[in-house]
């Protein structure tokens, strides 16, 4: 069988009729009708074989993840997602290798109404480049730079469990079977909490999305607006392996996934005490834990209090490209 050409495979697998849009995948470039009051919210992100994902990864997981990271994104300015490009360079065009990776793309997709109008298709080392579109009403995204002090600080969900699941590959720690596919499903099919973001709308004073860890995402909030922060470690939302790591001999590693493992996707985020019951009926509707692991106060920096209340010394940090 011949070759796949560039055009048989972006037509094969990735032009898709569209609804929203006024015109998608096949021209120079797309036409997008925002809605009117709307401001639009861009995003890009660009997954590397070897450095994002293992180039063996599953194609399906692959797909839904460089979809499911841009979204995250999208959830943590509180923005719907509309509209996605995607830039992709290929060693080689293997239709059973993109089927799957489409498969995982659009499920995800469709079931966040995301439709994809254009991207660039090439030839060369494995990497995955997403951009993304949204719509949030004008004045109305939430934004880094809105904490002050008084407000408490929120995450979604539970936080370490892909970290876990790379720690475990990396023998550094020894996880059951169960706990294994609990973690690996964290690690390679990231839920994005778009709902939560939405809903956050008038109700959170600041938000991000945890991608590099809690401490250094955190961080990033903390330094937008001009506050600090302490966090309870015992707050912090974990799954029972976690837990059961945390109280064993390799309790470091499994403070490093909480703190700064990475690869969360949750929401963090700031609310004034106003928002407490809202934010509790929020959680009941999404059926989404929201936990409270923190307040925000006056001054600069993170302060981590241990079970004990005292606070940690050195924090786990947040890893960075250019750094080690
Ligand atoms: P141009 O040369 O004008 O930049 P291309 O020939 O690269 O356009 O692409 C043709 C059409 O296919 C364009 O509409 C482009 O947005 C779309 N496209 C290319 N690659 C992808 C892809 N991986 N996913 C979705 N659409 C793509
Ligand atoms: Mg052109």
């Amino acid at each position: 069988m011949a070759a796949l050409t560039e055009f048989e495979l972006i037509d094969r697998f990735f032009r898709r009729p569209t609804r929203r849009t006024v015109l998608g995948v096949g021209d120079d470039a797309a036409l997008l009708a925002p809605a009117p009051g709307c401001e639009l919210a861009a995003s890009v992100d660009m997954l590397v074989a070897g450095r994002h994902f293992f180039a063996d990864v599953e194609p399906e997981s692959l797909g839904h993840k460089t979809l499911a990271v841009n979204l995250s994104d999208m959830a943590a300015m509180g923005a719907s997602p509309r509209w996605a490009l995607f830039a992709c360079a290929l060693p080689e065009p293997d239709p059973a290798w993109l089927a799957a990776f489409a498969r995982g793309f659009f499920v995800l997709a469709d079931q966040f109404e995301v439709e994809l109008i254009g991207g660039d298709t090439t030839r060369g080392p494995l990497n995955l480049c997403l951009t993304i579109l949204g719509e949030a009403p004008a004045g109305r995204a939430l934004r880094r730079s809105g904490a002050r002090p008084g407000d408490a600080l929120f995450v979604s969900g539970r936080l370490g469990d892909a970290a876990l699941a790379l720690a475990h590959r990396r023998g550094e720690v020894e996880l059951t079977a169960t706990e294994l596919a609990t973690c690996d499903r964290a690690l390679h099919w990231p839920t994005p909490r778009v709902a939560l973001g939405e809903h956050l709308r008038g109700l959170a004073s600041a938000a991000i999305d945890l991608s590099d860890g809690l401490v250094g995402d955190l961080g990033h909030v903390l330094a937008a607006s001009g506050v600090s922060a302490t966090v309870e470690l015992a707050a912090l939302p974990r799954s029972p392996a976690l837990d059961r790591i945390l109280v064993g001999s390799n309790r470091e590693r499994a403070r490093a996934c909480l703190l700064a493992g990475g690869d969360d996707y949750e929401l963090c985020f700031s609310a004034p005490p106003s928002a407490a019951a809202r934010l509790d009926a929020l959680a009941a509707k999404l059926q989404l834990t929201l936990s409270r692991i923190g307040r925000i106060e006056a001054g600069a920096g993170l302060v981590v209090c241990d079970e004990a209340g005292q606070a940690l010394h050195a924090l786990p940090q947040a890893f960075d490209h250019f750094r080690s």
